[in-house]
């Protein structure tokens, strides 16, 4: 019998996440981000859910070529644009789009030998501070794409630092369009927090949206609002089983590092799951995990194989008990915000040895 851990995507929550997102941005159009192999979900298993969506959105050429070879004929767009002048001839052959966010990437596209003219996302860094062009050079950067004969389309992108907390986008998104305001071209700001948070602003909401987490059924500002909050389902569950358990007496502890010591007499369980497979090592005790649907916590220190959880709750479980990490009856989020992160981190780290199926 092989380890029991196993994954499973859901492509009915992928599906009707991607219909709560065009919900939440009337009219726009939609571009599905599937970076980072579709945050660890895997771009062929997402496929079948998300090609409702209007393009693709990525960082690496591999994966758009992965996403060409489905027989995806619709846009897709780089993020990061291109890294090398040769990734140009890619952009060429599979027709992809590519965002430019720095004037070595024009030089490039000004070298580059095609008849057919590109798409690009001419980025503004309009306070994320990562990519993009200062405000002040945008202009001039929009001028030099615009005389080149290797471009056609020239459209406008920002990405928002902001968009899940207090602080909001007002500052960034003033910025954007004071520095764009004239220019032609489609427009495209929102990742999932804007779409869910600010899209409501036909402006903001712009031409595209460029949801990431939110299709994946991740809440973009968790704790402040929970997956079902905003309507979403998990795409994808991790599950497992007991494959032993055992007890502790008052005084005895469990795991590396005796971490966790019992109080009174307590069973525990030994679940097959562990860091190699991408759960958290930091997770701490009392993280929740599911057994036989019931909530409990885990204890003590994660291994790479196996970790530990209190059947105090669950009285009747054993050995072959079936065990949720995270996913359907426990949101990625509560699970991540115990460890002291976000379910994005947890959803792409998902390690290759786990088997994944696809309902
Ligand atoms: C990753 C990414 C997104 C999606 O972000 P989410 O928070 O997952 O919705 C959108 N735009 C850009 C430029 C990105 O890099």
């Amino acid at each position: 019998m092989p380890r029991p851990i196993q994954a499973t995507i859901h492509t009915g929550a992928l599906r009707h996440n991607l219909e709560r997102l065009r919900q939440a941005a009337p009219g726009a159009r939609l571009w599905a981000v599937v970076k980072a192999n579709a945050y660890g979900h895997g771009i062929e298993r997402v496929f079948e859910g998300l090609r409702g969506a209007d393009g693709f959105a990525l960082l690496d050429l591999a994966e758009a070529e992965r996403v060409r070879a489905l027989g995806w004929r619709g846009p897709i767009l780089l993020l990061e644009g291109v890294f090398e002048p040769r990734d140009l001839e890619l952009c060429s052959r599979l027709s992809l789009w590519h965002a430019v966010h720095d004037d070595a990437q024009i030089d490039w596209l000004a070298m580059h030998k095609t008849h057919q003219p590109h798409h690009v996302f001419l980025k503004l860094n309009s306070g994320m501070n990562r990519l993009g062009f200062a405000p002040e050079r945008l202009r001039a950067a929009h001028a030099r794409l615009s005389a080149l004969p290797q471009v056609g389309e020239i459209s406008l992108m920002t990405h928002f630092s902001d968009a899940d907390g207090a602080r909001g986008i007002a500052a960034q998104w003033a910025v954007f369009q004071r520095v764009t305001e004239g220019l032609p071209g489609e427009r495209s700001v929102c990742n999932s927090a804007a779409t869910l948070r600010h899209a409501q602003d036909a402006a903001v909401r712009a031409d595209w949206v460029r949801p990431g987490i939110a299709a994946y059924g991740g809440s973009p500002d968790f704790p402040a609002h929970d997956a079902a909050h905003w309507g979403l389902q998990p795409a994808m569950t991790l599950r497992s089983r007991l494959i032993a358990t055992g007890s502790l007496q008052a005084g005895d502890s469990i795991g590396y590092g005796s971490t966790f010591t019992a109080e009174r007499p307590m069973r525990v369980g030994v679940v097959a799951c562990g860091y190699a497979d991408g759960y958290p090592r930091h997770a701490p005790t009392g993280t929740p995990v599911l057994v036989d649907g019931v909530r409990t916590r885990l204890l003590g220190r994660v291994s790479m194989d196996m970790l530990s959880v209190d059947l105090e709750p669950v009285p009747q479980a054993g050995p072959g008990s079936a065990v949720t990490l995270w996913g359907q009856g426990l949101p990625i989020d509560e699970v991540a915000h115990a460890a002291g992160t976000i379910g994005y981190e947890l959803m792409c780290a998902l390690a290759p040895r786990v088997p994944v199926q696809v309902d």
